[in-house]
């Protein structure tokens, strides 16, 4: 298989699927995937798809709790490096 975006070959691999939505952050690992060799994006069948639904709705207990540190980046790089802060108060830095 191909991926829809690059036409980049089809990796099966496990990653660590991401959940945000408002303050609920959410990780779920060890979930198979076909991953883009070239731009990293990821297909779930819909099979997968449906199951991960299932833990977010059904609220399945987590194999572990981790505390996750949240920054806001220009408060956070204040006098780290000046052309840094002011790329982020122009609010032009493109990446
Ligand atoms: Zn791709």
């Amino acid at each position: 298989m191909r991926c829809v975006f690059c036409g980049g070959e089809l990796q099966h691999k496990t990653v660590t699927f991401h959940y945000e939505d408002d303050d609920t952050y959410l990780l779920i690992e060890q979930v198979p995937a076909d991953v883009c060799s070239h731009c990293g994006e990821r297909a779930y069948s819909p099979e997968v798809t449906d199951a991960l639904l299932h833990v977010k709705r059904e609220n399945v207990d987590p194999i572990k709790i981790i505390h996750v540190p949240v920054y806001d980046f220009t408060d956070a790089v204040k006098g780290y490096d000046d052309r840094v802060s002011e790329n982020t108060e122009r609010s032009d830095l493109h990446i």
